[in-house]
């Protein structure tokens, strides 16, 4: 399915305002001085869902008292043929005892857990980086996430919490994938589409067929919403959160008003050509003066939409 988009005319559910956003930048996982120290706490997998071609949503489940947000980075442990695999991975959603994680199969490692059943034993310890609500700036009224793969996940499960304690906040994502099949967790978009039809809107880029997320079109959808009150969250494959990053620095994006997450390609340099073209895009969406017309976004060059 092609270029579709299909409002949702539902009613939605407003909750009483809560003041959560505060203006924090998100910082490192590793230390300078080597790799980040943690304590190991055991924990159970109580769910395995596959949610979108090769990629899982694990949920593990813990008896210590949990206090993880959305962004949060947290390191995972699961042991194969004797060896602990581990790595950093972000938070989804979390309860008091369970957290999720969205992963994407692409090694060993991912591959290890992906297979792993229920009721398999983990280890999981520390909490690191800034949880994306708390670094929205205060002042901001959207916040666009602009995520690749499975940087979706947290993206969402941050909608879901930051939807549901401010009514006038509006979230706007743009999720990039290679392929239609690579989307992953629609039915939480659609959970959100429902509930906040007018205040929660989803485009996904498909790059095989459409270009990426800082293609001309995708890029027009930005411009028609983001003002000076946008807050910008990318997270993701570093090519784009460097390129968006340079691109919303060039564009006169104040530095709070931007916050990253990087899951690998650290340090792909961007394209010259593509920052001017974020650059470009967002100047052009960030009159201060005569804010751009609001709405939903409408139109994306071959994306896909629910
Ligand atoms: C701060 C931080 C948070 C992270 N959070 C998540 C997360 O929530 N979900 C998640 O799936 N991964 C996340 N990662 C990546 C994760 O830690 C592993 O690198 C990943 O699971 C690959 O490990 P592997 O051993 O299976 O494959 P490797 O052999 O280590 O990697 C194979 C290739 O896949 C690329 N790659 C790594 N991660 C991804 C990915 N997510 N999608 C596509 N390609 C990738 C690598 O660049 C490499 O070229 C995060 C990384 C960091 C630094």
């Amino acid at each position: 399915m092609r270029a579709v988009l299909a409002l949702l005319g539902f009613a939605h559910a407003l909750r009483a305002p809560q003041p959560v956003l505060r203006a924090r930048r998100s910082s490192a996982l590793s230390a300078s001085g080597g790799p980040p120290q943690y304590d190991k706490v055991d924990a159970t997998l109580v769910a395995n869902e596959v949610v979108g071609r090769g990629s899982h949503l694990l949920r593990l489940e813990s008896e210590t008292p949990l206090e993880y947000k959305p962004g949060h980075v947290l390191a995972l442990e699961f042991e194969e043929g004797g060896e602990w695999l581990k790595g950093p991975y972000t938070v989804s959603r979390a309860s008091e005892s369970t957290f999720d994680v969205v992963i994407r199969v692409v090694g060993k490692k991912s591959e290890a857990y992906a297979a792993a059943a229920v009721g398999s034993k983990w280890r999981f310890g520390g909490k690191f980086h800034v949880p994306i609500s708390e670094g929205i700036a205060a002042r901001a009224d959207r916040v666009v996430c602009v995520s690749t793969g499975t940087g979706f996940g947290p993206v969402l499960g941050f909608a879901e919490d930051a939807l549901a304690a401010a009514d006038d906040l509006k979230v706007t994502v743009l999720a990039g994938f290679r392929e239609v099949d690579d989307v992953c967790c629609k039915d939480a978009v659609q959970r959100l589409c429902v509930t906040y039809p007018d205040r929660f809107e989803c485009a996904y880029v498909v790059s095989s067929s459409s270009g990426r997320v800082s293609s001309p079109g995708a890029l027009a959808s930005v411009a028609a919403v983001a003002d000076a009150k946008t807050h910008f969250h990318l997270i993701g494959n570093g090519a784009m959160v460097n390129e968006w990053t340079a691109g919303l620095k060039a564009g006169g994006v104040p530095e709070d008003l931007v916050t990253t997450e990087t899951y690998f390609n650290h340090k792909d340099e961007p394209d010259a050509a593509v920052v001017d073209r974020i650059a470009a895009a967002i100047i052009a969406g960030r009159v201060d003066v005569s804010p751009p017309q609001r709405g939903a976004v409408t139109q994306l060059e071959g994306g896909v939409m629910i």
